[in-house]
């Protein structure tokens, strides 16, 4: 495994520094409120499950999985709805949890999804953004590393389901993915 790693882009103790962080200020944002934090599936379990345990305020957890099908490594298309919420989010504060958001399109089309459900409000937190990559205009209202245009693996991002339990946020070796 060591060498398909070609190297350690965000470490274990960075991440951690970053999530207490960003729980900081959520705490401060949704004080007295009781938000809805959505945890997108798969790769932002960890995340999710971090972040959430720093919280101060009381949060319900849910959990969604889409998927943008298109052509070549952007994705495009239709969103697919692969598990939707359990809960009604009409009037609630959602807070989205992703892992990374590279060309935008996912979080893009799901937020507009979920607007239509009537939330108070739908606030995008991500762990990564890679904005050389964006083809659509979104960003995250809370992000807490912005990274270069490299594939990269763990913290629960994967490839081919491999990679995700690495403790740091990685680059994958291009041999791994070229071969
Ligand atoms: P977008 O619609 O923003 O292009 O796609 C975002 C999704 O693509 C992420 O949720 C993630 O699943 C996947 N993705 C984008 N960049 C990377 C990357 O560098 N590594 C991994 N493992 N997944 C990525
Ligand atoms: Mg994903």
């Amino acid at each position: 495994m060591i060498n398909e790693i070609e190297k350690v882009l965000v470490s274990e103790d960075e991440i951690k520094v970053a999530v207490k962080n960003l729980a900081n200020q959520l705490n401060i944002d949704y004080a007295g409120e009781k938000p809805i934090v959505v945890c997108i599936l798969k790769g932002s379990i960890f995340f999710t499950a971090d972040l959430v345990r720093e919280l101060n305020i009381p949060v319900t957890i849910d959990f969604m999985s889409v998927s943008s099908y298109g052509s070549g490594t952007i994705s495009s298309g239709e969103l697919k709805v692969k598990k939707d919420l359990s809960f009604d989010i009409t009037g609630r504060h959602v807070i989205l949890i992703e892992d990374i958001i590279d060309s935008g399109n996912t979080l893009y089309k799901l937020k507009n999804l979920l607007l239509e459900r009537n939330p108070a409000s739908i606030k995008i937190a991500a762990l990564l953004n890679k904005p050389d990559r964006r083809v659509t205009p979104i960003n995250a209202d809370y992000c807490c590393f912005t990274i270069p245009d490299e594939f990269v693996v763990g913290y629960g991002l994967d490839y081919d389901e491999r990679y995700r339990t690495l403790k740091d946020v990685c680059v994958l070796s291009r041999s791994v993915y070229e071969k």
